[in-house]
């Protein structure tokens, strides 16, 4: 375990599968850059993936590459040009940075940027390190109000955010929340907080228990194994006992995403924000015969402002999703909590 010092220290993972702290020397930021002091970074599923399995997709792990794109920190030194924002400044960082030019970016579609750096997607370092060089124009204060844990928080509020905005979600939706891990429960608190009349599933009664205490009238609907999703949709209808007309999924599992489909009245929707197999069935005239839409989301674009806005603004509240605290130095047990299904996390955050 490092000593507390100032240090550049970060938590990174290699091609061969190990998860260990490293020093990084400690640059000035170039013009139009910030240095940050990161505060809190929260574990995301996908660092835990890239650390174990080596590749998510097309993205493969081939050098040492840093965890950590959920941050949030205090502006330390700014580079050359950068008029914006000041030392003791308190921030998001938006760990996607796209190129800006390309017609994507252009479009606003900036999630599509071919040229993105995302900071943790190999072979970018990740944001969980003390002290991070960031663009200016990719960083987005805090008003006072909010912590530096729901600053970091505001990247997954952003995911469902994102999907909320283009799932067209409406005042008095009866909306199926698929899947209550930490995209679940933002989803569910976003979808509450929009007007919508929500359920939420799961196969674990612990995470339908924390979904529960997060939004007192939300109904839930435990998936047992062995259900089939015809059966799992009816239980969701029945407890829904009104026309079930959007899913949010946020498994990414095949029979979690049929059992969306089959409990959809004609004409819904399920929106799929859960990521998984490279290739997946559909009851492709179910959906057809019901005019059911599928529809997609890949990250975001032009969350950030709207995530920090609602959080500030008390319509959200993401503090409670943060269920283990560690700090830098400790990362590695970080990791181990927020790795372990047993630990009971929903998100683990590195404070500093
Ligand atoms: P998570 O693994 O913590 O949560 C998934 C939850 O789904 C778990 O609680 C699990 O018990 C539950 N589940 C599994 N199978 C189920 C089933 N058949 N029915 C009901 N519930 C089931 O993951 P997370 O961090 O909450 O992320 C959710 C998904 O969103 C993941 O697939 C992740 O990769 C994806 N994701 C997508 C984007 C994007 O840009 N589209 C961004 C972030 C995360
Ligand atoms: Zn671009």
């Amino acid at each position: 375990k490092p000593e507390h010092t100032d240090a550049n220290i970060a938590l990174c993972y290699s091609p061969e599968k190990k998860v260990y702290m490293v020093q990084k020397p400690r640059f000035d930021p170039a013009p139009g850059q910030v240095e940050c002091h990161v505060k809190a970074t929260g574990f995301c599923g996908s660092d835990v993936h890239f650390a174990q399995h080596g590749a998510i997709g097309p993205m493969v792990v081939d050098d040492i590459c840093g965890c950590g794109h959920e941050s949030a920190g205090e502006v330390t030194r700014v580079g050359e040009g950068v008029t914006d924002f000041q030392p003791g400044d308190r921030v998001a960082i938006e760990a996607g940075v796209p190129c800006g030019v390309c017609d994507y970016c252009k479009r606003g579609r900036y999630n599509a940027c071919p040229d993105v750096v995302f900071f943790s997607t190999p072979p970018h370092h990740g944001t969980m390190t003390r002290y991070h060089l960031h663009p200016a124009a990719w960083l987005h204060k805090l008003p006072e109000s909010m912590s530096f844990e729901e600053g970091a928080l505001c990247e997954p509020l952003a995911v469902a955010m994102a999907g909320m905005q283009r799932s067209g979600m409406r005042l008095g939706d009866c909306v199926v929340v698929c899947g209550a891990g930490p995209i679940g429960l933002v989803t569910l608190l976003a979808a509450r907080a929009a007007g919508a009349i929500p359920l939420i599933t799961d196969l674990s009664s612990s995470r339908l228990d924390f979904a529960k205490k997060l939004v007192p009238s939300v109904k839930t609907v435990l998936i047992e194994k062995g259900q089939s999703p015809k059966e799992v949709a009816e239980k969701i209808q029945k407890v829904a006992s009104m026309p079930v007309t959007l899913a949010m999924e946020c498994t990414g599992v095949e029979s979690s995403i049929h059992a969306a489909i089959f409990s959809m009245a004609f004409g819904g929707k399920v929106f799929i924000i859960g990521v998984g197999k490279d290739i997946q069935t559909i009851p492709f005239m179910h959906l057809s015969a019901n005019e059911i839409d599928l529809q997609w989301q890949f990250r975001y674009a032009n969350q950030y402002p709207r995530a920090i806005r609602c959080v500030a603004n008390g319509m959200i509240d993401v503090k409670p999703l943060v269920t283990h605290r560690f700090c830098l130095e400790d990362a590695m047990d970080g990791f181990e909590t927020a790795a372990n299904p047993a630990s009971g996390a929903i998100k683990v955050q590195i404070v500093d």
